[in-house]
């Protein structure tokens, strides 16, 4: 779903530009929250037109990797040279291909071979964008012999990224899918047409400025800032009948995004922390990485006892909620958030303060950006989610600590103007898309 929801909406910025789109899906899909957004989508865009992907069954399960995401990605990839046949039957002719980063080097070599424009869409920070593009000469460099010694991957141009923010299956000294995915993805980025990212300058102007001169990478394509991309309007239709009922900005909502489930310990640690702090709460629970798994009940998962606490101040639920109708409520006065790149800017979009709790990933880059722009704090002490568990009394603190930080919050509101600024006319998020829109015009 932080692949596929910044695709739509930038899918539904063309269409409403008098772009023709044709949207390609991968089929099946790993989540139901994949299959019925997917639905929703197509049926409130029907000048978008749907091409669907069949992907071919994987011939052996990767073995390090238990992530159904990943196989998922994997499959995509061992698919994707029947791609081909596909764009070159779609009429009228495509003018761009637009192609999610973790396809990069397959669906590079591809248009290539079409002779097609290829941009890269790349779905996180601009920060995260420079480690994914400069990861492979870290590696190929002969000064990296151990990855256990590296204490910092120093990014031409910018501040050092320390070891304990990058995604540890990079700092493996074995190969694993996210490496392999990374070194191959990373690489092919300099031979697309250009690098879209839904940022903007006024938060991540260094690592654009540093891409942009060539600092980070020799060779690269324009890196346009094309951030925060709007929600879609039937991302924010749904009925929220128990936050209507509480007070403006009283309610902490606490999410971990489409694909991060916690330990049956530290949910229990969470929903202690979420009643001691005495805030109003909406609680998203997930038990399983891929929701179509996650069928025990809340009582089985975070135990009846502490069910009956929880329903006097919050609401939990285990079933999935459009976030944009949650972050966009007058009730909401704070996130918990394990800060994918879309939980941050859908924050940013709304004016919503931050306590980031980053578990996996790009996480800690993110969290670290939120905390330097002033969207959010971060206890660095945390560590990543499966590393330790975090006991309920420190997590009512921090929550407390936020909700109680006037400051944070007008920070947030003053980050959520000028966000909305970058994307009107003449803002710095504009340009670029309005050029590409224009060129795919005239081709
Ligand atoms: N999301 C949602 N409801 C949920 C959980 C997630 O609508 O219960 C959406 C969220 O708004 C965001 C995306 O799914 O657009 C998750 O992306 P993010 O980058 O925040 O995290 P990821 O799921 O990739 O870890
Ligand atoms: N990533 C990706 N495709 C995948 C898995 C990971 O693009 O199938 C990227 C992801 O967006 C992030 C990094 O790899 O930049 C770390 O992966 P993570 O497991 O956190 O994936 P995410 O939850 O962000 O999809």
């Amino acid at each position: 779903m932080g692949h596929l929801t910044p695709f739509f909406r930038l899918a539904a910025l063309l269409a409403g530009n008098n772009i023709k789109v044709t949207f390609i899906t991968p089929s099946p899909t790993v989540s139901l929250a994949e299959s019925q957004t997917l639905f929703r989508f197509f049926a409130s865009f029907p000048e978008i037109n749907q091409k669907q992907f069949h992907l071919l069954p994987l011939d052996k399960h990767p073995s390090n990797s238990e992530d159904p995401f990943y196989y998922h990605m994997e499959r995509i990839c061992q698919s994707s040279h029947l791609l081909s046949s596909l764009l070159s039957s779609l009429s009228p002719p495509l003018s761009a291909l637009i192609t999610d980063m973790s396809l990069a080097s397959p669906a590079i070599s591809i248009t290539q071979a079409l002779n097609l424009p290829n941009y890269v869409f790349f779905t996180s920070s601009a920060k995260m964008s420079t480690l994914f593009m400069s990861f492979h000469a870290l590696i190929d460099s002969e000064a990296t012999t151990d990855l256990d010694e590296i204490e910092a991957i120093k990014i031409p141009g910018l501040e050092a990224i320390p070891r304990s923010w990058i995604p540890p299956p990079l700092l493996q000294n074995t190969n694993n899918l996210l490496k392999t995915y990374f070194l191959e993805n990373g690489k092919k980025m300099a031979e697309s047409s250009g690098i879209l990212v839904n940022t903007f300058e006024s938060i991540e102007h260094e690592p654009l400025r540093k891409l942009n001169e060539g600092k980070v990478i020799e060779g690269l394509p324009p890196v346009i800032a094309i951030g925060p991309l709007a929600p879609c309007e039937f991302e924010k239709i749904q009925p929220l009948p128990w936050l209507d009922e509480q007070p403006a900005g009283s309610v902490v909502y606490v999410s971990f995004g489409s694909r991060t489930a916690m330990s049956r310990e530290q949910l229990k640690e969470l929903g202690e922390g979420l009643a001691i702090s005495g805030h109003r709460f909406l609680w998203m629970v997930k038990d399983k990485k891929v929701d179509r798994e996650d069928e025990e009940d809340l009582g089985q998962v975070i135990g009846s006892g502490l069910m009956e606490k929880l329903k006097e101040k919050g609401l939990v639920v285990k079933y999935w909620l459009n976030q944009e109708a949650i972050l966009s409520h007058p009730a909401v006065g704070g996130f918990l958030s394990h800060c994918g790149w879309n939980s941050i800017t859908e924050a940013i979009w709304n004016g919503v303060r931050i306590l980031a709790w980053p578990q996996h990933g790009d996480q800690k880059i993110n969290a670290d950006i939120a905390e330097k722009i002033g969207l959010g704090t971060w206890e660095k002490s945390w560590g990543w989610g499966e590393e330790t568990a975090v006991n309920g009394t420190d997590i009512a603190e921090k929550i407390k600590e936020m909700m109680g930080n006037e400051l944070l919050r007008h920070q947030a509101m003053h980050i959520r103007e000028e966000a909305r600024t970058a994307v009107e006319i003449g803002g710095s998020s504009r340009m670029g898309p309005m050029e590409l829109i224009e060129t795919w015009k005239k081709t």
